[in-house]
């Protein structure tokens, strides 16, 4: 089988498995990767991702031109061209709308906090793009800001956006990032996250080297600050530890709520605060926790 044909077939198996796994729905999501130096083998606009085959892909120069193909490359195509542009070391680009990294993405949290080791050791953190107007040139504008830093990124209001060496390590990046926001949902429903130290990140970010995970950037010095232009370091929310390499965190925003619908936390002070629930209302909390767990 031509190199061609192999990666064909490669995007006909990542998207039958995007499409599986309910990263995209209906026609969305799209999938590339490099052919040569100045082409692309793109996924066309208008097709779902779980019932593609091999002859449906688009050539197109880095311009966006398209070479060959019945159909038209995908809508945004511009994002995966200034993907490229940025990173020459991008072999491929993932773009789809995972349910659970897009619900970070809608409420606006991005992805990082230090809570996996191996999350942190490979994809570092993954910040939320500014919003944008799909398929419009906003969009490659948005991702350029972070692009340079990361391999991964939420995008406000939208999906996800994962780069690799090759085609499977961008997709697996995409199922590393859904599973890290399951993981991360959970954990604020249970009400707590443990932060991983600061000197623990650093240790882990030591790790890198020894496995030879090619991260883009180093994990910034602090967590403080946003900046303007394109970032140049991986922004990870990590306490000082004092020589803990665990440190206990905040009890969630969900927990909260939930408290504040009458459940009291252990160690709540405030015996005012009590509120009795109904055998009903308290089955509908523990449904509707449960609801969003899946
Ligand atoms: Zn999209």
């Amino acid at each position: 089988m031509s190199v061609e044909s192999q990666l064909r077939a490669d995007i006909v198996e990542v998207g039958r498995r995007m499409y599986a796994r309910g990263y995209t729905a209906s026609n969305d999501g799209n999938i590339s990767v490099r052919l040569g130096p100045d082409r692309l083998l793109m996924t066309p606009k208008s097709v779902c991702k779980g019932f593609m085959t091999p002859d449906m892909m688009c050539i197109t120069d880095l311009d966006g031109r398209k070479l060959q193909g019945d159909r038209d490359p995908s809508s945004e195509m511009l994002m995966h061209l200034e993907v490229y542009r940025q990173r020459n070391d991008a072999q491929a680009v993932v773009h789809a709308h995972p349910p659970t990294a897009t619900g970070f993405a809608v409420a606006g949290i991005p992805l990082d906090r230090a809570v996996l080791a191996e999350v942190l050791t490979t994809l570092g953190s993954i910040p939320i793009a500014e919003y944008a107007t799909p398929s419009t040139k906003e969009l490659p504008e948005a991702v350029r800001k972070y692009i340079k830093a990361h391999d991964g990124m939420l995008l406000a209001n939208h999906g996800a956006l994962t780069v690799g060496a090759d085609l499977f390590s961008a997709y697996y990046k995409m199922e590393t990032i859904e599973h890290f926001a399951h993981i991360s949902l959970v954990a604020r429903i249970l009400g707590r996250e443990n932060l991983i130290s600061r000197d623990e990140v650093l240790r882990l970010q030591g790790l890198r080297g020894t496995y030879g995970i090619k991260a883009p950037a180093p994990i910034c010095a602090s967590d403080d600050g946003q900046a303007t232009g394109p970032v140049d370091c991986q922004v990870v929310r990590a306490p000082e530890g004092e020589g803990a390499r665990l440190v206990a965190g905040p009890p969630s925003q969900a927990l909260e709520s939930f408290a504040g619908l009458g459940a009291r936390r252990p160690g709540d002070e405030d015996e005012a605060a009590e509120i009795r629930l109904t055998y009903r209302e308290l089955s509908q909390l523990i449904e509707d926790a449960i609801r969003a767990l899946r």
